[in-house]
């Protein structure tokens, strides 16, 4: 009988059918057991099972270095963890937090392609469970450095380790940058949203207001006046800073009030979500508006910490990259939110990731192979 000491993979049951992990003590052992029936049954590897043993086997130290590194365990970075174990790279992911990223803290998820309206924590665990199923390696450590190297780039981690591998996908995502005001964190998912495209179905013929005074804000409010019964356009400065395009289309919209020098001071709930904010002027008077949501554009910042000198960023702080996601230092790959890229979203960041890993896993073939990149 197998000791069932490491998982192989988490696969359906031959025999009662029932998807679980199934387990033996040798690599090379080909009787399996269900951790569920415990039927014992004879596994014939097929050439892609036996990859994922190879690939997943944690004890397979022979080679400290790893294939790739992905940092970052939002939907970019399980999507690339998932594209990576399947192209039997040995692969690690490391997490600082709850696997899932932004993603886990959306209430509502509606336009990820397979599913009409899935809560943003359960959309998280299939992606984490997909990705384990691959028997992915996942670390829960905070990485703090990259060093690019000529033969293998480093991680440094928070605990003082220091991983090496022939690829690094970075995915660490990035925040919205927050108005800091009484209400604003306690209605998050109740009216308070930094993502028109992604809440603003839920404002259909609703009084809304939106924040800030740069491209995102006005493309954003153009879009929300489409939907919505009204909008409070609401900028503290006297100018914007949107191109001049973008005001003259904002001009011509009549659903669209603009409120200059003006400070959101709070945002108030009547128990259900928004029900109003409070505005002060620049002469100091307070005035309360009814609005259903807010949609804070005042900036979004990528997590760049981590990027190395000698990739590109522009301005923004966003890494430029080629379409196989590859930035400036070969072999460091940027996926997601930190990509510069027309839209931040689940789908543009699981895309990415999948981009990335088959990248990497070539780029990784032909240097193990003596081959020179031929792109
Ligand atoms: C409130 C809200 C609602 C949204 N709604 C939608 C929606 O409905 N539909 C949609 O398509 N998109 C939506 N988005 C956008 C979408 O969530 C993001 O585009 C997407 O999550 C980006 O994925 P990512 O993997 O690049 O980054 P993230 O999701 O930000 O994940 C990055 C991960 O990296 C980890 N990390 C960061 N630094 C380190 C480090 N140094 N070491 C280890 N780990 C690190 C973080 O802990 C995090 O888990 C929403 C965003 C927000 C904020």
């Amino acid at each position: 009988m197998a000791k069932h000491e490491d998982i192989i993979a988490c696969r359906r049951c031959d025999t009662c059918g029932v998807r679980t992990d199934v387990k033996s003590d040798d690599e090379e052992v080909c009787v399996l057991q269900c951790s569920i029936c415990m039927q014992e049954y004879p596994f014939y590897k097929s050439p892609m099972e036996e990859r994922i043993m190879r690939a997943d086997n944690p004890k397979d130290r022979s080679n400290p270095e790893y294939d790739t590194i992905i940092i970052g365990g939002g939907p970019a970075g399980l999507s690339a963890g998932i594209y990576a174990m399947r192209a039997a790279m040995k692969t690690v992911l490391i997490e600082k937090g709850a696997p899932g990223g932004q993603m886990a803290i959306n209430k509502g998820v509606e336009n990820y392609p397979g599913f009409i309206d899935i809560n943003g924590f359960d959309l998280s665990d299939k992606f984490l469970d997909h990705a384990k199923a691959y028997g992915l390696e996942i670390l829960r450590e905070e990485a703090v450095a990259i060093e690019p190297g000529t033969q293998f780039h480093s991680v440094r981690l928070a605990n003082g380790e220091t991983l090496d591998s022939h690829t690094v996908i970075l995915s660490p995502g990035g925040v919205s940058r927050t108005l800091g005001v009484p209400g604003e964190i306690e209605n998050l998912g109740r009216g308070v949203s930094y993502c028109a495209t992604c809440d603003g179905f839920f404002f259909g013929g609703k009084p809304v207001a939106v924040v800030g005074g740069g491209d995102t804000a006005i493309e954003e409010a153009i879009y929300l006046s489409k939907i919505s019964s009204e909008v409070h356009l609401i900028h503290r400065r006297d100018r914007f800073s949107a191109g001049r395009i973008l005001q003259q289309r904002l001009a011509m919209e009549p659903k669209i009030t603009v409120e200059m020098n003006t400070f959101v001071t709070s945002i108030v709930s009547n128990g259900n979500g928004v029900d109003s904010i409070v505005t002060r002027d620049a002469e100091g008077v307070e005035r309360r508006l009814h609005v259903e949501g807010i949609f804070i554009f005042i900036g979004f910042a990528p997590n760049r910490k981590l990027v190395p000198a000698g990739v590109e960023m522009n301005r923004n702080g966003y890494v430029i990259t080629d379409e196989k996601c590859e930035s400036a230092i070969p072999g460091i790959f940027a996926i997601g939110d930190l990509r510069q890229k027309y839209a931040n979203q689940i789908v543009v960041a699981a895309s990415d990731g999948c981009i990335a890993a088959l990248a990497a896993a070539r780029k990784v073939e032909l240097k193990k192979s003596g081959l020179n990149e031929p792109y």
